[in-house]
């Protein structure tokens, strides 16, 4: 039973391994003029204080509009531009787009703007030798305070050899922010908390997806504000899509948000506007 069921799921495998890995080389071969004619887009997703759900900063995400398939997911392709080396070149446009961005909502919106923008940086990019110096010069040329920007990496990117913990310390002595993102997932250890200056334990979605179910499914989270708290980190839960969920997680002590339930990333998103976090109903109460 074991071999036939190991070769029906072959037969299905390779086709579809196949497939991919064409659709792969056709993306990676488009994104060069993908760049070149300007088809990316950052979008930017609010992150909001708990119970408020005020805007506090925002996470810059690409999106790439391609003239024929529309909207492509990053999630399809940062992995294809991190292989073929784009990455490089996309992830400095992005650093460069959203400090610039961030700089004109200052401007426009005074302090309703978001304190922060948050960037998203690849195992390549941190592994760049001149990547420490590209984000000081883009925070110089754009006007953006060091204070006013974050780094979010992922615990295998600072683990990608070379001199990618350096790296770290470096952006970080800048004055900016070092976000640990999706934490809890992958190949995490608590080594790495100190092993490199992190100020922002980003909680993934896992850990808040059933929060509100009765059991355990509370406690990584739970044990995770607690480290981040114990360590003077800020932590933000990820993926948040309900006042429920919003409400546990203030409960459980967590002061940021981020997720649909606050807003999708968008262009611009309304600063004006308080997604409130408090509904007549949710266990959220200020004060408490
Ligand atoms: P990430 O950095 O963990 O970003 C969060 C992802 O979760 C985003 O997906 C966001 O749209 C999605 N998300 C936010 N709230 C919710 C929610 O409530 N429910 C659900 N189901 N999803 C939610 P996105 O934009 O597709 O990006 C996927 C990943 O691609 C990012 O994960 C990040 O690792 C990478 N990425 C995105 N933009 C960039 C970039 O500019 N540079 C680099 N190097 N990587 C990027
Ligand atoms: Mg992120
Ligand atoms: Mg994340
Ligand atoms: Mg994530």
């Amino acid at each position: 039973v074991a071999k036939a069921s190991t070769e029906r799921g072959h037969l299905r495998y390779l086709p579809q391994m196949d497939q991919d890995a064409g659709e792969q080389a056709r993306l990676g071969a488009e994104m060069r003029t993908a760049l070149d004619e300007g088809q990316f887009r950052v979008f930017y997703q609010p992150i909001v204080s708990l119970p408020e759900g005020r805007i506090v900063s925002v996470e810059a995400l690409v999106r790439w509009d391609h003239p024929v398939r529309g909207f492509v997911s990053p999630a399809e392709f940062i992995s294809v531009a991190e292989q073929n080396g784009l990455i490089v070149e996309l992830g400095e446009w992005i650093l460069r787009e959203s400090c610039a961005q961030a700089v004109a909502w200052r401007d426009a919106y005074g302090e309703k703007a978001p304190q922060r923008m948050s960037v998203n940086v690849s195992a390549r990019q941190l592994a760049e030798p001149r990547f420490p110096e590209l984000v000081a010069s883009v925070l110089a040329s754009s006007g953006l305070p060091a204070a006013g920007l974050v780094v979010e990496v992922t615990e295998t990117a600072v683990f990608g050899g070379g001199r990618t913990v350096q790296a770290v310390n470096e952006i970080h002595a800048l004055g900016v922010r070092i976000a640990l993102d999706d934490f809890g997932t992958g190949h995490s250890s608590l080594t790495l908390l100190q092993t490199v200056p992190v100020d922002i334990l980003k909680v993934d979605k896992s850990f808040v997806d059933n929060i509100t179910m009765a059991g355990r499914h509370a406690v990584i989270a739970t044990a995770l504000i607690m480290v981040s708290d114990g360590l003077g980190l800020m932590a933000v839960a990820e993926g948040v899509e309900t006042a429920e969920q919003a409400a546990e997680l203030h409960r459980l002590g967590y002061r940021l948000a981020q997720g649909y339930y606050f807003g999708k990333p968008s262009p611009e998103p309304e600063f004006d506007a308080v997604n409130e976090a408090v509904r007549p109903g949710s266990a959220v109460r200020p004060g408490r």
